[in-house]
């Protein structure tokens, strides 16, 4: 079978290997001068693979795209996703949180070995290659203007979302498959920053400066907790990553942070109660422990206008709110929403409209949070739809 993949990013990369490794010509066409730069990208603040939770908790992390993923997530768990990256020489670190990485922390070693085991499966990788859609069975290339077709008996199409377009797809696929009638769900942004109208000497203090430690939460939902970065558009960072479709659905317009998230308001009224005569607001505020960047933000949140009695600063100190004026744009966010609906597909990802096409990766309609799920559903889809491809060549 001659099978075309389209996207050399982790969900198209593995998709080759599962075809190639059962003895099939493949070739991996990309529209960058290099493959998988998303990949590359993800690594430079370390490559988290996956998660060392249990399954079914593991399961969970998908939320309502649950039902969709299973089949493949199970069919290429965590233990798989440990032991393929083992077999390209990258030894596992379980970090403190229970999140999995190539010991290296990077993706460049992984990438390279992975493409080098490809190599060596007789796959060819066409790069500079941009996909423009079908003419009958053909694919249609564009190569530096130029027009270029292959006809393939099986394709997997690995495009990704449109966040990051510099190192990844642009979502201008859509036009593709839409003109072959594919239902497709708009793009949202998603583990996206949120913005927030910080006063001058807050950004002119702050900008850059991570506030260690905290728990965010959004309406009703459960606190998130981690480290969150100001920037100038407002914050960034897993925990608020985490609210960001939370923030979405709700239209919630503000979040309340937890700037001491390990005391009870008692215990942090109990320090406040210990101020020093004559101390200024900001030298009280520093005996509960608070970093400079977090005093900043209380004085954003309350309009600088802070409490003196200990019980209401507590009460502050544990829910700051801070409204929310928009979330992160989609071409700054770790990952999209939206994408083919999975109702366009079969049990193995194969395009009901378009038998012998499979999809594959971030360009499916599904959210995960940060933590190794993105990657774990991106490789999952890879190696449940070229096992599509396998399975729909033998049938035929
Ligand atoms: C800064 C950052 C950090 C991240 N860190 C993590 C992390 O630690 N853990 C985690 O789980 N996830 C992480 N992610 C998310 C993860 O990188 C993505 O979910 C994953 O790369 C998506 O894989 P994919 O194969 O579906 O798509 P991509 O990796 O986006 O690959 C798709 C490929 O298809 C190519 N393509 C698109 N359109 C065409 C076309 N028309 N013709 C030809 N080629 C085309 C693109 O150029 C691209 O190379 C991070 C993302 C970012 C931006």
């Amino acid at each position: 079978m001659r099978v075309g993949v389209i996207g050399s990013g982790p969900a198209g990369l593995m998709a080759a290997e599962v075809v190639a490794s059962a003895g099939h010509d493949v070739t991996v066409f990309e529209q960058h001068r290099s493959p998988g730069r998303k990949l590359l990208l993800a690594g430079r603040s370390g490559l988290n693979l996956t998660h060392s939770e249990p399954l079914q908790r593991l399961l969970e992390r998908y939320g309502p795209d649950r039902p969709n993923l299973e089949s493949a997530v199970r069919g290429f768990d965590a233990d798989a996703v440990q032991r393929w990256c083992r077999g390209l020489g990258e030894p596992i670190l379980v970090g403190s949180s229970g999140r999995i990485f190539p010991e290296s922390m990077r993706a460049t070693p992984l990438l390279r070995a992975w493409l080098a085991r490809l190599e060596d499966l007789g796959v060819e990788l066409r790069l500079r290659h941009r996909w423009t859609g079908w003419q009958g069975p053909e694919l249609c290339f564009d190569v530096d203007g130029r027009r270029v077709e292959f006809e393939p008996d099986a394709t997997v199409v690995a495009c990704g979302g449109p966040s990051w377009p510099r190192v990844g797809g642009d979502g201008s696929w859509r036009a593709a498959f839409e003109a072959v009638g594919v239902s497709i769900a708009p793009f949202v942004a998603a583990n996206c920053g949120i913005e927030i109208a910080w006063s001058a000497p807050m950004l002119e203090r702050h900008e850059g400066t991570p506030i260690k430690n905290v728990a965010v939460s959004a309406g009703a939902g459960a606190a998130q907790r981690g480290d969150v970065v100001v920037t100038a558009a407002g914050l960034e960072g897993g925990p608020v990553y985490a609210l960001s479709r939370q923030l979405r659905a709700s239209g919630s317009p503000s979040v309340e942070i937890d700037l001491l998230p390990d005391l009870k308001r008692a215990a942090v009224v109990e320090r406040l109660a210990k101020r020093r005569k004559g101390a200024n607001q900001t030298a009280w505020l520093r005996t509960t422990g608070l970093a400079p960047a977090a005093i900043s933000l209380l004085r954003d949140a309350t309009g600088n206008a802070l409490p003196n009695e200990p019980q209401d600063m507590a009460q502050l100190i544990k829910a700051a709110a801070l409204p929310v004026t928009g979330l992160g744009s989609l071409d700054r966010a770790i990952s999209s929403g939206g994408g083919i609906c999975f109702d366009q597909v079969d049990d193995h990802l194969m395009l009901r409209s378009r038998p012998g096409v499979f999809v594959a990766g971030e360009m499916l309609d599904w959210e995960a949070p940060t933590g190794g799920y993105l990657l774990q559903a991106c490789l999952s889809t890879g190696v449940a739809a070229a096992h599509g491809a396998l399975a729909w060549h033998r049938d035929a």
